[in-house]
């Protein structure tokens, strides 16, 4: 079910690699209204973003940062 690119653990787990500096943005844990399902929304997503679960849009690109209408449980730095 899970489809999001990015990886459940890393909103979780500080993955901080010395040397390397990632070009993403941050990350969002968002909780969908609808069903409750927890997501990791990548904060500059280019494209609309659903819920696994029930398919709600969870984050809409706005032309650089994704507006997200749900309730954000956490923001997860990326760098
Ligand atoms: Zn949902």
């Amino acid at each position: 079910m899970w489809q999001g690119p990015p990886p459940r653990g890393m909103a979780r787990r500080p993955t901080r690699v010395p040397g390397v500096i990632p070009m993403a943005g941050n990350f969002y844990s968002v909780r969908c209204s609808d069903c409750e399902n927890e997501q990791t929304v990548f904060g500059k997503a280019s494209s609309e973003v659903a819920c696994a679960v029930c398919g709600t849009t969870l984050a809409r690109p706005t032309g650089g940062k994704a507006e997200i209408e749900h309730e954000i449980l956490e923001t997860v730095e990326s760098r």
